[in-house]
């Protein structure tokens, strides 16, 4: 066998802790994503709501201000009935005309606002529509996330023991190499091709170093990255 075999063994198995790593860090960060996500239709649905709400107010205003000028229009026509003198009625008279006219503006102003309402409540329910789709969809994708690093996390978990048994197999001095050069380099353990290439560097190796991986000698290092060179496992 060949001696860097039991180093491609222990790096198979890194490989995979790597890509799951990976995935163990990502998976939160798309659930952050996607309550952002939600936050944002929940954040639209909220302005519907304000905009409908501020304009029911106008309406209820609009109205009161109209009733209060009513009101008043009453007690002017009572007044006036009981009028001592020509002067006061026209007086009563012209205030009557003004507040009649306010009321007549405050109705046109309800009722231009009330014009609004039913778009203002169809967009509160295609809002809410929305929201509460997104939120079955988001629920579901977060707890389909949960159960994937649940999965990555046993899975890691085993592939931890799988390792300590395939560095045993691996000789000391090798592993002490192959353990410092991973920080910085992956994958570490690269075949060397016919012509002489690193598959890590893409460099050319010297003769020398491409005799020694010839004699399947177990640490043969890339003269340019270092990475461990092998052929024909
Ligand atoms: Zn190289």
């Amino acid at each position: 066998m060949n001696p860097i075999q039991s180093v491609v063994d222990l790096q198979d198995v890194d490989g995979r802790i790597r890509e799951l790593e990976r995935e163990a860090k990502d998976l939160p960060r798309r659930k952050a994503q996607e309550s952002a996500r939600l936050k944002a239709v929940n954040s639209s649905l909220d302005v519907a709501k304000n905009q409908l709400a501020a304009a029911q107010q106008r309406v209820a205003e609009s109205e009161s201000e109209a009733t209060a000028a009513k009101d008043r229009v009453r007690e002017l026509k009572i007044l006036q009935a009981s009028a001592s003198s020509n002067k006061e009625f026209q007086q009563l008279s012209i205030a009557i005309e003004g507040l009649e006219h306010e009321a007549e503006e405050a109705d046109a102003r309800g009722y231009a606002m009330m014009d609004e309402i039913p778009r203002l409540e169809r967009a509160v329910k295609e809002a809410e529509a929305k929201s509460s789709g997104e939120l079955g969809g988001v629920n579901e994708f977060c707890a389909e996330l949960d159960a994937r690093l649940a999965e990555v996390k046993a899975e890691l978990d085993r592939l931890a023991v799988e390792r300590a048994e395939k560095a045993k197999l691996v000789n000391p001095r090798t592993l002490l190499y192959y353990e410092r050069l991973r920080t910085k380099r992956w994958p570490v353990a690269v075949p060397l091709s016919a012509d002489s290439v690193c598959e890590g560097c893409h460099l050319v190796v010297p003769p020398s170093t491409e005799q020694m991986v010839e004699h399947k000698m177990e640490l043969v290092a890339c003269t340019n990255c270092g990475r461990m060179l092998y052929r024909d496992l």
